[in-house]
């Protein structure tokens, strides 16, 4: 035995309690039930027929998340970033452009992608809590002639939606694919992927499907497609679609081996795609306006003034909110965790020092929910008044 050899001491990993705060922040939200329960059921090897035919009713479950009946479909393993990485990089080769629209964090993330990867870039840009007019693409568009666009539907750092709708039009007349993040938005506001010619998308399980983070959705349109068929670059091997969509059996009954997908993460997808079916999308989106409204009528009511200027830009799912001169914004949300145990988050990028996010999304979006994050808001902004202004 090579006992004597052990060097490094045993670590300590002591028995820890976890209070769990209600999760308010732009994501990851809190679970549904069944998706808790999910997550124990039997691992599933990658060569069994249950596993297969679990693969199945998740494509099916994202085609109908995503309104396409699009057949490249299915989830990677890794959180929302890995689906950025994955439309980027399987869909402009090196030396081609990719067009961004910049109003946040995540168009940056995208602006590093493609800088890693060999990919041009020409940034367009908007003020944080604006969004672009069709008339500002269609000039970039017509200046660059892009491969492709990126833009992000909701945007979490800045508590904006874009309006998507029109897009994919202008971009085909140009030649230009239409990439979309819609990590915080799908299901909570509404998208429609071939009515509005989307041509590439990703989103997460961890936001307003109320899953954990881990295993994120992805679709192509039948035009992104021809372009990955044709094209002569390698992605990373990871996430090389010709390769996920043969373990994904996205043309047929292909079932080869890629990589091993994590079982618990495929059982809770499953489980929130369960939930969705039972509600169906239109209820969803509903259910978080009619939320979103409450919560938006019941902050004004207390003072609270919002970021995003215009109603019609700010984004159902996270809420950005201004606090008057004087608070900070860490110390305000770290209050709300040490008093009510919430968790809602300060700005993150353009946002820092400048405004609160919050959350209300998923199994979250409840009336119970907005009135409890808008008690504990007033009450805070009180106690930090008293105690430090
Ligand atoms: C949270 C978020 C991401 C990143 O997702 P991860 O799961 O953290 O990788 C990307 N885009 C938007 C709009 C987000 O809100």
């Amino acid at each position: 035995m090579l006992a004597n050899k052990v060097t490094v001491p045993v670590p300590e990993i002591k028995e820890r309690k976890i209070v769990k705060p209600l999760l308010c922040g732009p994501g990851p939200c809190d679970l549904w039930p069944s998706v808790i329960e999910a997550l124990s059921k039997p691992v599933l090897t990658p060569i069994c027929d249950e596993f297969f035919s679990v693969l199945d009713e998740l494509r099916a479950g994202i085609q109908y998340l995503f309104q396409t009946k699009s057949k490249l479909v299915l989830a990677l393993s890794g959180s929302g970033h890995s689906g950025m990485e994955t439309i980027i990089t399987n869909l402009v080769a090196p030396g081609e452009t990719l067009l961004i629209a910049s109003r946040g964090i995540w168009d940056k993330r995208a602006l590093n992608i493609a800088h890693r990867f060999g990919i041009k870039t020409e940034v367009t840009s908007v003020q944080m809590d604006q969004t672009f007019s069709l008339e500002q693409i269609e000039r970039e568009l017509k200046r660059v002639r892009p491969t492709a666009l990126f833009v992000t539907h909701g945007d979490s750092s800045t508590g904006t939606v874009q309006r998507i709708e029109g897009l994919g039009e202008l971009c085909h007349k140009y030649g230009t694919l239409l990439l979309v993040d819609t990590v915080v938005s799908i299901a909570g506001v509404p998208f429609l992927m071939d009515e509005w010619r989307v041509d590439g998308v990703y989103t997460s399980s961890q936001k307003a499907l109320s899953g954990p983070a881990g295993i994120s959705p992805v679709a192509f349109s039948a035009r992104a497609e021809e372009k990955i068929n044709k094209r002569s670059h390698q992605p990373p091997f990871y996430y090389d679609m010709k390769m996920l969509a043969d373990q994904w059996n996205c043309y047929g009954n292909t079932r080869k081996y890629h990589h091993t997908l994590s079982a618990p993460l495929v059982w809770a997808l499953r489980a929130s795609f369960q939930e969705l079916a039972k509600e169906t999308l239109p209820k969803s989106w509903e259910r978080h306006a009619k939320v979103t409204a409450h919560f938006h009528k019941r902050l004004q009511a207390e003072g609270f003034q919002f970021l995003v200027p215009k109603p019609e830009d700010r984004l159902v799912t996270v809420t950005t909110i201004t606090l008057p001169r004087g608070y900070d914004y860490q110390q305000f949300s770290k209050y709300m965790r040490e008093n009510y145990n919430i968790l809602i988050f300060a700005g993150l990028g353009p946002t820092v020092g400048k405004a609160l996010r919050v959350g209300i999304m998923g199994v979250n979006s409840t009336m119970e929910v907005a009135n409890a994050v808008v008690d504990a808001m007033v009450a805070t902004r009180n106690s930090l008044k008293k105690s430090s202004l």
